[in-house]
C-alpha cells in the first residue's frame, strides 16, 4: 500500500470515525491497479447518527448571520487553497485524471466556495407594495433545511463544493454520499469546511452502498433537499423516491453534447479546442463534447485535424509530468467503452485512430476518433463517458438542429461559426441548458449550470445554485 494515500473514515457529527460495522471498501488507483487504501462503509446506524446530527445542526446554523457563515466559508476556501498541491495529488491517485487538471479543480473549488461566501450574503428577499394601506408585505428567504447531497467521481471536489457551499451560505446543513472510487480529495475538503469553523453535525460525509444510503435518506423526514449528480437512470429513480416523499430535488443528470462547425467557422479553432475538451478528463465529463456535427464544407479539413490532435495525446499515468490523457476511472467504464467501440464498429462505424484499451495494465483507453457512425449505435444514444469521438458530417442548418435535438438529453451544445446570424439561430434553436459559441466557456461558479430534458432539473451556480436551498416565506402585517 502507497504511503501517502491515507485511508478515509466517514465525518459524522464533527468527528472522523470507522462506521459502526467496521466494514470498509478497497481504493484501486486506476493507473496502477494496485489497492491504495481503504474507505469506512456506512451503514444505517450511521446515516441515523448522521441525520440527527445535521439536524441539530440545523436549528443553529440556520440563525448564524450570512455574515458570520461568509467568514467560515471564506476561511474554508483558505485551508483548500493551502492544501491544494496535496489535494491535487491525492485526487490524481484515486480519479487518474492529471495532476494539473486536478490541480485546477482543487483551486475551482476555492474560488466557487469564496463566491459562496459573498453570495449568501446577498439572498435578499423584497417588499411589495401592499393593495391596502398600511399592511407590509414582505418576502424572505430562509434555508431549506438538512440537504442529502450525491456526488460522482468524476469532479470529487466540484461535485460536492457546488452543492455543500451554496447550502451551507443558505444556512442549511448536509449529508453527503461521497464517491466511493475518490474519497481522500473529498475527505480533505470537508476537513477543511471543519477546521474552518462549521459547527458540529453541520456536515457530515458518509459512503457505502449508495442505493442503500439514497434509500434511506431520501424518504427520511430529516431531509428537507436532495441534490444528485450522476446518470440520468439513476438521477430518475431517485427524483420519483424525492417526489413521493415531496422533497426538493436539483438533479445534475448525463448529457450528450453535440458539436456544431459550420462552413464558415474557424476550423483550426474548433479542431484545438473541441479535441482538448473531448480528451480532458479521458471524456468523463458530463458535458464533453461527443456527436461531432461537422459541414460538408469543411469535414475533411476538420477530421484530419481532429485526428491528429488525438494522436498527440500523451496518455499516462496522471502524476507523470507532460500527461494530457490518464485512465477511465473505474474498470466498469473500460468494459462500457469497449462496448460502445465494438456496437459502433458492427453497426459499420470506420476507425481512425485509437479504439482499443491502451497498455494492459491501468484503465487506459486511446482517444478515438470514428466516422461513418450510424444513429442507430448505441454511442449516438447513450452518454458514452469515455474518450470517444464519433464525427458526421451535415449539409443543412435544419438538419443540424434536428440532429443536435434528436436525443431527450440537454445538457449542454457547442457551436463554430463566424455569422451572427447563425450563432443567433443555433443559440435559441437548440434544446440545452447551456450554449457555447466559438469557445467552451461553461461551467464557472458565477453562471448557472444545468440540463433540461433528460439531462436534469434546477441549476447549480450562479445565483439560482443559491436558491436551490432557500425556501420563500410571504410575511404580511399591518401595525395593530
Ligand atoms: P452509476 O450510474 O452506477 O453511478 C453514477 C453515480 O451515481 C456514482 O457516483 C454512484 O455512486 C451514484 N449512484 C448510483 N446509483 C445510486 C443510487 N441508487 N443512489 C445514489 N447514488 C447512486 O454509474 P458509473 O459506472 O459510476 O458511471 C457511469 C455513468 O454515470 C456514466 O456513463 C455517466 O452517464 C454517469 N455519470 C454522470 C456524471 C455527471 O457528471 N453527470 C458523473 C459520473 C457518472
Amino acid at each position: 500500500m502507497l504511503q501517502d494515500y491515507p485511508n478515509t473514515q466517514l465525518f459524522i457529527d464533527g468527528e472522523w470515525r470507522d462506521s459502526v460495522s467496521k466494514e470498509t471498501l478497497e481504493i484501486i488507483n486506476p493507473a496502477t491497479e494496485e489497492v491504495i487504501g481503504k474507505l469506512s462503509h456506512a451503514r444505517k446506524e450511521d446515516l441515523d447518527i448522521a441525520l440527527n446530527a445535521a439536524d441539530k445542526a440545523f436549528q443553529d446554523w440556520k440563525n448564524v448571520s450570512a455574515y458570520e457563515r461568509s467568514k467560515v466559508l471564506r476561511k474554508a476556501a483558505d485551508l483548500v487553497r493551502e492544501r491544494a498541491d496535496y489535494i491535487a495529488k491525492l485526487m490524481t491517485m484515486e480519479q487518474g485524471k492529471p495532476l494539473v487538471e486536478a490541480k485546477m479543480e482543487t483551486l475551482g473549488a476555492a474560488d466557487s466556495i469564496d463566491w459562496y461566501a459573498e453570495e449568501g450574503r446577498r439572498a435578499y428577499g423584497r417588499i411589495i407594495p401592499s393593495r391596502a394601506q398600511g399592511i407590509y408585505q414582505f418576502v424572505f428567504k430562509e434555508a431549506v433545511g438538512v440537504v442529502a447531497a450525491f456526488t460522482p467521481w468524476n469532479f470529487p471536489l466540484n461535485q460536492v463544493v457546488k452543492k455543500v457551499a451554496a447550502a451551507f451560505a443558505a444556512g442549511c446543513t448536509a449529508i453527503v454520499k461521497g464517491p466511493e472510487e475518490t474519497p481522500a480529495s473529498v475527505a480533505e475538503l470537508i476537513k477543511a469546511f471543519d477546521e474552518a469553523g462549521m459547527p458540529k453535525g453541520s456536515l457530515n460525509l458518509v459512503f457505502g452502498i449508495p442505493a442503500e444510503i439514497s434509500e434511506y435518506l431520501i424518504p427520511h423526514p430529516i431531509v428537507r433537499k436532495v441534490t444528485f449528480t450522476g446518470s440520468t437512470a439513476v438521477g430518475k429513480q431517485l427524483a420519483a423516491l424525492a417526489g413521493a416523499h415531496m422533497k426538493r430535488v436539483t438533479m445534475e443528470l448525463g448529457g450528450h453534447s453535440p458539436a456544431i462547425v459550420c462552413g464558415d467557422a474557424d476550423v483550426d479553432v474548433a479542431v484545438k479546442i473541441l479535441s482538448a475538451n473531448k480528451f480532458r478528463n479521458a471524456g468523463q465529463v458530463c458535458i464533453s463534447p461527443t456527436r461531432f456535427l461537422i459541414h460538408d464544407s469543411v469535414y475533411e479539413q476538420f477530421l484530419d485535424g481532429f485526428i491528429k490532435k488525438a494522436e498527440e495525446v500523451k496518455i499516462g499515468n496522471g502524476l507523470e509530468e507532460g500527461v494530457k490523457m490518464g485512465p477511465l476511472a473505474h474498470d466498469r467504464r473500460l468494459t462500457a467503452i469497449e462496448e460502445f467501440v465494438a456496437d459502433a464498429v458492427e453497426k459499420g462505424a470506420k476507425i481512425h485512430t485509437g479504439g482499443k484499451r491502451y497498455g494492459n495494465k491501468g484503465y487506459f483507453f486511446e482517444p478515438t476518433v470514428m466516422t461513418d457512425v450510424s444513429n442507430d449505435s448505441r454511442i449516438m444514444n447513450e452518454e458514452p463517458f469515455g474518450p470517444l469521438a464519433p464525427i458526421s458530417s451535415f449539409s443543412s442548418m435544419d438538419e443540424v438542429i434536428e440532429e443536435a435535438n434528436r436525443l431527450d438529453y440537454g445538457l449542454a451544445a457547442y457551436a463554430y461559426t463566424k455569422s451572427a446570424k447563425t450563432a443567433q439561430e443555433l443559440g435559441s434553436g437548440i434544446e440545452s441548458g447551456q450554449v457555447s459559441i466559438n469557445h467552451h466557456g461553461l461551467g464557472l461558479v458565477d453562471t448557472p449550470f444545468g440540463g433540461v430534458k433528460d439531462s436534469g432539473y434546477g441549476s447549480e451556480g450562479g445565483p439560482e445554485g443559491l436558491d436551490a436551498y432557500m425556501t420563500i416565506k410571504l410575511v404580511s402585517q399591518t401595525g395593530l
